[in-house]
């Protein structure tokens, strides 16, 4: 018997360099997405710094295979998860040439995600192989793009754009990250390098500006600790699942 294949969309997270908070939106996209309804399977695609085990506190869990396909790993947040970090020893760096990331990205891809719609892709920083290979044998429904204020960040996102423009990758949007500073004291959020910036260049490069998420402690210690900020309600829970709900309109999702 053959089971159909069901249709199941890719949202690649990407940005165009390390550091600005890519793997940290996709962990708490991807739990606000399944608290919103949406059956939603994370892959952590990073081959320089595979980090979702950790960010869903699922550490040292290796997958399972049946026939051949991986099963993935079931976190605490709703959300199953497989990451290129469980196919080598932890502290192991990868160092895979394109084609070995690429069989890896096809593994990771055709798991066994069960009846989940959207699988949440974390990608590795900037425009190499595992994009190539992502966008020519996966072709993702959308691409949503990081980046922080600095003016660096953002040039160097706009080439992670026009890569997935190129191919024909519509792109979901823009967030911004680290954007302001939420005082752990009062909540208050203070603009140290100006704000604005990241809203100007969508406007610009003509994508939807998806919002801002604050410089925020609660976010870093959440997050070392294995549990996404996301998966509780109050103010870092609630930036992640407004981006979330754009992004459920922006890519006709429907919850059940
Ligand atoms: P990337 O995947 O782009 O390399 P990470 O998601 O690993 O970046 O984030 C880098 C570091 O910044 C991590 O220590 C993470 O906890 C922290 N971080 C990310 N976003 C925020 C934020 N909005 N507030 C505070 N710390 C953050």
């Amino acid at each position: 018997m053959t089971a159909e294949k069901p249709s199941r969309r890719i949202l690649a997270i990407g940005s165009g360099k390390g550091g600005v908070g890519k793997s940290t939106l996709s962990a708490n996209l991807a739990v606000s997405l399944a608290r919103a309804g949406i059956r939603t399977g994370l892959i952590d695609a990073d081959i320089y710094g595979p980090s979702q085990p950790r960010l869903m506190g699922s550490e040292g869990i290796k997958p399972t295979a049946e026939d051949k396909k991986l099963i993935p790993v079931q976190t605490a947040f709703g959300v199953p998860m497989l990451s290129m970090g469980q196919m080598v020893k932890p502290g192991q760096a990868i160092a895979w040439r394109g084609p070995m990331a690429g069989g890896a990205l096809g593994q990771l891809v055709d798991a066994e995600w069960g009846d989940a719609e959207l699988l949440v892709v974390d990608m590795p920083p900037g425009t190499g192989d595992v994009q190539l290979n992502m966008i020519q044998k996966h072709r993702p429904a959308g691409a949503l793009i990081v980046s922080t204020p600095q003016d660096l960040a953002l040039i160097d996102a706009a080439r992670a754009i026009d890569l997935f423009r190129q191919a024909d990758v519509p792109i979901v949007g823009l967030v911004e990250n680290m954007a302001g500073y939420a005082c752990p004291h009062c909540g208050e959020i203070s603009d140290p390098f100006g704000a604005g910036g990241a809203e100007a260049a969508a406007r610009e490069m003509e994508i939807p500006f998806l919002g801002r998420i604050p410089l925020d402690i609660a976010i870093r210690r959440a997050s070392d600790a294995g549990f996404p900020p996301a998966a509780e309600d109050g103010p870092q829970g609630a930036a992640f699942a407004e981006i979330a709900a754009q992004l459920i309109r922006s890519l006709s999702l429907r919850a059940g």
